[in-house]
């Protein structure tokens, strides 16, 4: 498989696929190595992986390079995101073990009840690009700890990565075969389905999640599916309209627009709406684009280039609709694989730009009345992964948020993630969590023990 660079278009590097022998071989391996390592005292475990996060945080300036090179993200954001797996790694490294704890539940004197816990066993990782640190790290992280050997699929636009931490995690002291890497694309990711796998947590689009989902169905194995979103924000007529817009920029530009918690849909309050818009559109004239590689740039190339088609596809759709482009909408002129920051307006919710992900540096914004009709329009989608509001009002904040159908919530911040909180998706946006203590529990298997005697 080549790996190409999407901004030179350069050939970076050519790796081995594997293919449904040497994947069988891999699960048989760490089959094996779970049953070791299972057993294996979690100081061990612990020390292994907190050595892994020693190594990846010295290896900063190497791995952003690889990350940059083959994704295009920029080289500072690529900095950031493994800087950042720091105090991920460290929360799971501080809570596992009082999950792992054997819990005395009741007692009356005939009979005592208690509860332990098991890993699953071996677990498929199937992997997306766009953070690739993260999105790895808040599985294969808990589920090591806990005890279970994963087979690593990391996306075919992320693959060096995916190598090198396979790579940091041997250097660190793992054992062989216990964390594998399933190298190729999603044929590769459907073999690995095909083997007795204990669990699946995937990380991906809507459309791979669903297929997922119908390969693994009755196979009565843990699965869990993190998937896209439409996420909206809500400017409300008391907030600064300057910060508004540059919160609004960053939660929908950040990474070229390639978050899945990224700004999708836009909803500004009327007595608002024309500053806003000014200023908005200011803020995305003046973004830095440009190689990726330079410190100065904001804006990189999109990592998958078939992707500039879905987003001419969205502005088209839109103006043909009757949406107005007041900035951007087309591929930067001289920048391959770059799409420039783009802001529409007059859209409506029968156009694809505020219906299906668009997963672009794509900002379509639509006048409100008032708060109802901002949360009637937030809440018409199918996805449900993050909503925002701003606002200097907190019990206004509140009532908004509370009406919400999505996973997380934001006042006054967009576009983040906390190691402390549960990431889930409602509806088409998925099904189950990674992080927090419910992050941990769902790579383990409860055994109530009845004790008399
Ligand atoms: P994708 O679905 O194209 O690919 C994800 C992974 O699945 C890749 O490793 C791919 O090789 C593999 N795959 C593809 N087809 C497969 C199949 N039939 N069976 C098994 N594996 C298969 O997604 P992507 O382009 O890598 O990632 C972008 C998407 O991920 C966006 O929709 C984004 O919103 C979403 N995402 C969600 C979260 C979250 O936490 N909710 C985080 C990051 C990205």
């Amino acid at each position: 498989m080549k790996i190409q660079n999407p901004y030179t278009f350069e050939v970076i590097d050519e790796v081995a696929e594997d293919n449904a022998r040497t994947i069988g071989d891999k699960f048989i391996q760490a089959k094996k190595a779970q049953i070791d390592w299972g057993r294996t005292n979690f100081a061990q475990r612990h020390k292994t992986i907190a050595k892994f996060s020693d190594l990846l945080q010295e290896n900063i300036e190497g791995c952003a390079l690889i990350t940059t090179k083959e994704t295009g993200k920029p080289l500072n954001a690529s900095r950031n995101e493994i800087k950042a797996t720091n105090a991920r790694i460290q929360f799971f490294l501080d809570r596992v073990a009082s999950k792992l704890a054997t819990r005395e539940v009741f007692d009356d004197g005939s009979t005592k009840e208690s509860l332990s816990f098991d890993p699953l066993g071996v677990i498929a990782n199937i992997s997306a690009w766009n953070f690739p640190y993260f999105v790895g790290i808040n599985v294969f992280i808990p589920a090591l700890l806990t005890g279970n050997a994963v087979l690593y699929k990391p996306s075919e636009f992320a693959t060096l990565t995916g190598l090198k931490l396979v790579d940091l995690m041997k250097q660190a002291g793992l054992p062989a075969g216990l964390f594998a890497p399933i190298i190729g694309q999603g044929e590769q990711g459907k073999q690995l389905l095909d083997e007795k796998v204990d669990g699946v947590f995937f990380t991906g689009s809507n459309r791979t999640g669903k297929s997922i989902a119908q390969q693994v169905a009755g196979r009565m194995i843990k699965s869990q599916f993190e998937l896209g979103g439409k996420d909206p924000l809500y400017v409300c007529d008391d907030f600064d309209v300057q910060n508004a817009a540059e919160s609004v920029l960053d939660g929908a530009c950040y990474n070229a627009g390639q978050s899945c918690c990224g700004v999708e849909r836009v909803y500004v309050h009327e007595k608002v709406y024309n500053e806003f818009l000014v200023k908005l559109t200011k803020l995305a004239s003046d973004v830095k684009m440009g190689d990726p590689m330079l410190e100065s740039t904001y804006l990189g190339p999109m990592t998958q280039p078939d992707h500039l088609q879905l987003l001419e596809l969205h502005v088209q759709d839109a103006v043909a609709k009757g949406a107005k482009l007041l900035v951007g909408g087309a591929r930067s002129k001289g920048h391959a694989g770059i799409f420039e920051p783009t802001v529409l307006t007059d859209v409506t919710h029968e156009m694809l730009v505020m219906k299906d992900e668009t997963f672009g540096p794509i900002m379509p914004i639509m006048k409100v009345s008032n708060d109802e009709e901002a949360i009637r329009l937030m809440n018409d989608t199918e996805f449900g992964l993050t909503s925002s509001v701003f606002t200097e009002n907190k019990e206004r904040a509140k009532k908004i948020l509370t009406a919400m159908n999505s996973g997380t919530v934001y006042w006054n911040c967009c576009d983040r993630v906390s190691p402390h909180l549960p990431w889930s998706g409602r509806g088409q946006s998925g099904e189950g969590y990674t992080l927090s203590e419910l992050g941990i529990e769902i790579f383990l298997k409860p055994k109530a023990w009845q004790l008399r005697g």
